[in-house]
């Protein structure tokens, strides 16, 4: 990584315990990610993005804080990043991926809180991550108990807006997460000092409307029965997201798609012929847990899909862009975020539609549903998402772990067993 101690340092960094970090960070990344054979090219950038993961984003930010934008660190899909666009604002996505933040969250959080939260929490109060240092204001929600305690532990130490997610989705509902949308705008035109205007509005959507249509095609491209891509690079791809730049995130994503319509014209596979094709549900992995896909691509199956928030929540469907007014910007908005299926809502059935119809989209031979420890919501779920892939015949493992690498090899023993089962 290049030098940017100085950087840190002005940011208030523990610069001691962030060294440790930044040691294990290489060594991880590159047993499980640059062993892999034949990747496409277009990795090249994620992976220099990773080598530079808490340099290069991190800088660009603080410069556009220099000519005057604001950061909103946010943790959720649900948060409508085209209205910070719109007030010249800044999002990057803070959700915490790794065990190295969980024992900083545990000092003030019960250690029955699943990881994401823990290392969320840890990230910030431990000091050990320049996103969670610059991010000007802190965006929560009311998804599920965890994050809603957290943030009253957050909020004592940076500014913090909360949006109130309604908890179904009748109508009724729907108007309610217009207005909140519309609340978020008020707060974020004056913490910018920027108005929100109709224009404005208009191409912050289209921003992130074309985000969304370029990871949409590297997507499609896994659908082939040609494997163009690991399931671990599209991953990276996914979690990198949260923070880059929306523009240039579509650019190097529709270039990345190119490479692999390509590689599906020329059949060129990066799993043997006959590869179990493996969809992945459940609960978000925020960079850098990888650890559920390199156990299942190294147990002699592929990831073709995933159905979670770092995968294809963040980007189906679009938002409207034919409307011109805000009142109808915002009800546009609202509509295509409550179109995302979170186990936090009740009913949830739109969840089971959604891997139902992506199996069969993606061709997969298996669903392995993932929770992590402690999230009730998802491994409630897990019930309901079990039985609907039971009655449609598709074979379903579920998986509970954490962010420690304790249970590992216990996973790969059942992974296996489950990929053996595939035939
Ligand atoms: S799982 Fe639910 S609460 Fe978590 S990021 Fe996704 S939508 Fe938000
Ligand atoms: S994984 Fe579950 S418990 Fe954790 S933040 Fe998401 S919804 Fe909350």
């Amino acid at each position: 990584m290049s030098n940017y101690v100085e950087m840190w340092k002005e940011l208030g960094m523990d610069l001691e315990t962030h060294d440790a970090l930044c040691q294990v960070l290489p060594t991880a990344f590159g047993d499980m990610y640059l062993s892999q054979e034949n990747r496409p090219e277009g990795m090249g950038f994620w992976d220099f993005v990773v080598s530079e993961i808490h340099g290069i984003r991190p800088s660009e930010l603080i410069e556009a804080q220099k000519n005057g934008q604001k950061v909103f660190g946010t943790f959720c899909v649900y948060v409508p990043d085209e209205v910070v666009l719109a007030a010249n604002g800044i999002v990057t996505g803070l959700c915490g991926g790794s065990q190295f933040w969980v024992p900083g969250g545990e000092k003030v959080l019960p250690k029955s809180t699943c990881p994401l939260i823990k290392a969320s929490v840890g990230a910030r109060l431990e000091r050990t991550c320049p996103f969670f240092r610059i991010a000007d204001m802190y965006v929560g929600e009311t998804t599920c108990d965890g994050k809603k305690k957290a943030w009253e532990i957050l909020g004592q130490d940076v500014p913090m807006h909360i949006m109130d997610m309604p908890q179904m989705k009748r109508p009724q509902d729907i108007e309610k997460w217009a207005d909140e949308i519309k609340i978020f705008a008020k707060v974020v035109e004056d913490f910018t000092g920027n108005a929100i205007t109709p224009e404005k509005l208009s191409e912050g959507i289209h921003v992130i409307n074309e985000r969304r249509k370029a990871l949409k095609r590297v997507y499609d491209a896994r659908k082939s029965k040609n494997i163009p891509i690991s399931g671990k690079d599209a991953l990276l791809m996914m979690q990198i997201a949260f923070f880059d730049d929306p523009v240039r995130c579509a650019e190097m994503a529709n270039k990345l798609a190119d490479e692999l319509e390509q590689r599906n014209k020329d059949n060129v596979s990066v799993f043997p012929a006959g590869t179990k094709r493996i969809l992945v549900t459940g609960t978000p992995m925020a960079i850098p847990n990888w650890k559920l896909h390199h156990l299942i691509e190294t147990s002699g199956a592929a990831v073709v899909c995933e159905e979670t928030c770092t995968g294809t929540r963040y980007f189906e469907n679009l938002v409207d862009e034919t409307k011109t007014t805000l009142e109808e910007q915002y009800a546009a908005i609202a509509d295509r975020y409550m179109g995302i299926n979170c186990a936090c809502f009740t009913p949830n059935s739109g969840r089971v539609d959604d891997i139902l119809r992506l199996a069969k989209e993606y061709d997969v031979d298996g669903v392995i549903d993932v929770n992590l420890k402690f999230c009730c919501l998802y491994d409630t779920e897990g019930y309901t998402v079990e039985k609907a892939m039971k009655d449609a015949g598709i074979p379903v493992l579920g998986i509970e772990t954490d962010y420690t690498d304790e249970d590992a090899e216990q996973l790969r023993t059942r992974i296996e067993a489950f990929v053996e089962m595939l035939g």
